[in-house]
């Protein structure tokens, strides 16, 4: 199977065909409905015994404008883009001083008002490291940074991108607003921009700016969880669950995010259910979830549709992280099964992933089950370069390495087939109180 997949073209000919024949599918938009029609076809054709959809209810938030202008010291256009969620200036935008402060947490220590009548510029750069502790480390700016401005005053918010590389072009995101407050404008700078702007207020002159930010709030949108599955011969009732999202950012195609996630999944669970000639022993479940991007709408759905049977989930384990190359195995089972962790680390190794210390998480759509006790597997997959595109016009096929998408998909229908082939289903954890 393993060989299979090193050799296999499938997973890159799936995201190609999504990122051609549906290219951007943010929630509520036609893209989000085709990519619904994309999925359930792809499924049928890659021979899953039963193919459906699940209603899902998803925020419509419609982009507009968003352009930045420096007055002074000197006029200049910056490349902006507004975040996901972002209200809209006055008719004609607004001209304020620009106020840099570094991350959330010096946001949260100025005096309340502090910002009134200002642009606040939140700074904090994203380091670049082999785990995603650099991107958890700053995106706080992004999710948190424009309501906790609001709140000191602000007029705006810009931040720089959560991004690395010296691109000029910004990065997007989700930005949440705190209860009872009406949504402030707000976007992202690209890099290069974002160190233009802090080297001039560094030089201490008084930065004005003028910015024009329109988007719209437009209530919800139907969109659904597709998912498909080859159901168990043994034992249907026990599940693995592989998991991504379907969505992507508005103004990107989104080949890495989640394209490439997408395409894993569902080439994973069709090598792993045609690995025998009997089909496997437990079920394999794929779902591609609706608007994980801008609130997770798709995983909660499934979490409280599928809350009865949460105990039948052997396993779960999701790919949104590009389309590197797998490299770290971590799990989180129950104490009974630490030793399981062994097998499948070594069915793991000739593909060069190995286990790590530490506990998988899921992702963030499984973050609505991870609590629940489910198994999960995480893999860890090489991302040196998914932040020069992460949310951005350049998410596009041509940063997919072929040769990477071949070796993580032998890696995830591994795990796959691991879990629904084994004697003994993985037991579930102790929940944890929320
Ligand atoms: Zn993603």
């Amino acid at each position: 199977m393993q060989r299979q997949a090193l050799a296999g073209e499938r997973t890159w000919q799936l995201v190609t065909s999504l990122v051609t024949e549906v290219g951007p599918r943010f929630a509520g938009t036609p893209g989000d409905a085709q990519s619904i029609a994309w999925a359930e076809r792809a499924l049928r054709e890659a021979g899953f015994d039963r193919v459906w959809t699940e209603p899902v209810t998803v925020p419509r938030w419609i982009r507009g404008t968003a352009t930045a202008e420096i007055l002074a010291p000197h006029a200049r256009r910056l490349e902006v883009v507004a975040l996901g969620g972002s209200g809209s200036t006055p008719p004609g935008g607004i001209e304020a001083e620009v106020v840099e402060v570094f991350d959330v947490e010096a946001l949260e220590a100025l005096p309340e008002g502090a910002l009134a009548g200002r642009i606040a510029f939140l700074s904090r750069p994203m380091e670049q490291r082999a785990d995603w502790t650099g991107y958890g480390e700053a995106v706080p700016i992004r999710s948190r940074g424009p309501a906790v401005a609001a709140r000191k005053g602000a007029l705006a918010t810009l931040i720089r991108s959560v991004a690395i590389g010296p691109d000029r072009f910004p990065h997007t995101g989700a930005t949440r607003w705190e209860e009872g407050t009406s949504p402030a404008p707000t976007a992202a700078l690209a890099v290069p921009d974002a160190e233009l702007l802090h080297r001039q207020l560094a030089a201490g002159a008084p930065v004005r700016m003028r910015l024009v930010i329109e988007n719209e709030h437009a209530g919800e949108a139907v969109s659904a969880n597709v998912i498909g599955e080859f159901r168990g011969r043994e034992r249907p009732g026990e599940v693995v669950l592989l998991v991504a999202h379907r969505d992507s950012w508005d103004i990107a195609p989104g080949a890495q995010d989640n394209g490439t996630g997408v395409a894993t999944m569902i080439e994973a669970a069709r090598l792993a259910a045609t690995a025998s000639r009997q089909g496997p022993r437990r079920t394999l479940r794929v779902l591609l979830t609706a608007n994980e991007e801008f609130g997770l709408s798709g995983a909660r759905a499934y979490a409280a549709a599928h809350a009865a049977e949460t105990g039948s989930i052997v396993l779960a384990t999701e790919s949104d992280q590009g389309g590197g190359r797998a490299h770290g195995l971590l799990v989180n089972f129950a104490a009974e099964d630490a030793a399981a962790s062994g097998e499948l680390a070594a069915l793991l190794a000739p593909l060069g992933v190995a286990l790590r210390s530490g506990e998988a998480g899921g992702g963030a759509d499984l973050s609505p089950l991870a609590p629940l006790g489910v198994p999960l597997v995480d893999l860890d997959l090489e991302r040196a370069r998914y932040f020069e595109v992460h949310h951005t016009i350049n998410d596009t096929l041509e940063r997919v390495v072929p040769a990477d998408l071949r070796q993580a998909t032998a890696a995830w229908a591994t795990v796959a087939w691991w879990g629904a082939q084994r004697a003994e289903r993985l037991r579930s954890r102790p929940p944890q109180p929320q």
